[in-house]
């Protein structure tokens, strides 16, 4: 048996999404089952539209995912040469023709074909006469396309497709730039890589039936075809390269594990029964084509944040901690300016379960309050005023700093102000952090340190003074 193989085949025209990723995840676990091979192209015929920065894309992203390849990457851009001598022999043996037309007389039989309502198609005038020819003017090249016949295919998801061949016309395959198309050179590929199972998106099924007709006229193998329901976001609108917000390495910035982001994209479109939770080694054991979604998917952030959530959770005190530092790298947070994350970690002694809750931390001991909301206007004011005051002066005095001696000095507070403890916690709170909700104030106190607790208590002062 041929040894399985599968690509993925991304143009550089925009960030990968998560519709990308999703073909070219199960691609690399079809490979990866199978013990097959996986191989990433690089699609950049179109060189008005593919940019360097998006190979990169390309490249960083699926490192990050840890979806590696065994071949490649391999750019179109420099096989034109061999795409150009498999049309030279289509011309030699009559399965392609040089077309001489003008733009302008195509769009005059388009034009007659629209009013006869007439399917639009190139009507093979060249293929008829092809001796009586100026061999001066510019032509494409056009694959000839025997009529009266029909081509099957075989689609994993959508079974048996019959195409009758009267419904294409002789299509270009080489521009009058001397470009090979994007079909031709997807099948010119796939042969020479030994492509046995394609695997992508269901917009590229109406290519399908084009791209069987050069297989069968250069002689290759059809591949088994796999073509992945759409993805829409809330709204049912398909998700497009258009749409920069989906660009998958937002979501490394913004914390999300590889792994959480692997689990999600796996289950967006394909089930293996109720399970949710797949580790790396059970996806490449467990996937198959046979359970992928017919109908298509939902884009759900919440759904993504779950799986987020309980990956975080599995996390080691090591990892979580290489996790936080490189999350702080980051989103700019410096954190030489605060406690060491070591201790962060052991006086919460919590898991964290979104990654608000790591932003609202690593904003706590690492960055400055912003006074200037609303919220926090309205507290600090004259009357908590006082309270910072107290607060300033028995901490000034304190040797020992701990935290049954910042609970004291609350307790003290309490007595002599005579007000709650939640008043007290809520005024150092918003002076100190500038976020309402955090984990227990006392502690926070305790691991920022004397120094930088005085220093945001009297910047909270100064606030107050200038209002
Ligand atoms: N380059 C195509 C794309 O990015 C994929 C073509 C294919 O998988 O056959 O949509
Ligand atoms: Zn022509």
């Amino acid at each position: 048996m041929k040894k399985i193989t599968t690509r993925f085949a991304p143009s550089p025209t925009g960030y990968l999404h998560i519709g990308n990723i999703r073909t070219a995840l199960y691609s690399w676990l079809f490979a990866r089952k199978n013990k097959g091979n996986f191989i990433l192209r690089i699609e950049n015929t179109d060189f008005k539209r593919s940019k360097k920065i998006f190979i990169k894309n390309i490249i960083d992203t699926l490192k990050w995912l840890n979806i590696d390849w065994d071949k490649g990457p391999y750019l179109q851009s420099k096989r034109i040469n061999r795409y150009n001598s498999i049309i030279n022999t289509m011309l030699n043996e009559g399965k392609a023709y040089k077309c001489y037309c003008s733009k302008e007389e195509l769009e005059k039989n388009k034009k007659k074909q629209i009013i006869n309502k007439e399917k639009i198609k190139y009507n093979g005038k060249c293929f008829n006469n092809k001796l009586k020819v100026n061999k001066q003017l510019p032509y494409t090249v056009r694959i000839h396309i025997p009529k009266n016949k029909y081509i099957t295919f075989i689609d994993t998801i959508r079974g048996k497709i019959i195409i009758d061949n009267n419904e294409l016309d002789d299509f270009i395959i080489k521009r009058t730039d001397g470009m090979p198309t994007y079909n031709f050179c997807v099948v010119i590929d796939d042969w020479d890589m030994k492509i046995t199972h394609v695997i992508r998106g269901e917009e590229h099924i109406n290519n399908t039936p084009k791209q069987i007709h050069i297989i069968n006229a250069v002689g290759a193998n059809i591949p088994i075809y796999t073509h992945v329901s759409i993805i829409t976001d809330k709204l049912g609108k398909k998700i497009s390269k258009r749409n920069n917000n989906l660009d998958i390495l937002k979501y490394k910035k913004k914390g999300y594990l590889p792994i959480a982001l692997l689990n999600y994209i796996l289950r967006l479109g394909w089930s293996y029964g109720n399970k949710e939770i797949f580790s790396l080694k059970e996806m490449k054991k467990l996937f198959n084509l046979k359970n992928l979604n017919k109908s298509s998917s939902i884009f759900d952030i919440d759904k993504l944040n779950w799986f987020n959530k309980y990956y975080l959770s599995k996390l080691s005190k090591s990892e979580m901690l290489n996790y936080l530092e490189n999350f702080c790298n980051k989103n700019n947070i410096n954190i030489n300016n605060g406690p060491k994350l070591k201790n962060l970690y052991t006086i919460f002694n919590k898991r964290f379960n979104t990654l608000e809750e790591i932003n609202n931390l690593c904003f706590i001991f690492y960055k400055n309050p912003n006074y200037n909301n609303l919220l926090i206007k309205n507290y600090l004011n004259i009357n908590t005023q006082i309270i910072l005051e107290l607060f300033k002066l028995k901490i000034t005095n304190i040797k020992l700093w701990s935290i049954e001696y910042i609970n004291n000095i609350f307790n003290k507070i309490l007595l002599k102000l005579n007000i709650s403890y939640k008043e007290i916690a809520m005024t150092l709170r918003l002076a100190i952090t500038g976020i309402k909700n955090t984990p227990p104030i006392n502690h926070i106190i305790y691991l920022m340190g004397k120094k930088k607790t005085l220093y945001h208590i009297n910047n909270a002062i100064n606030f107050i003074q200038l209002k």
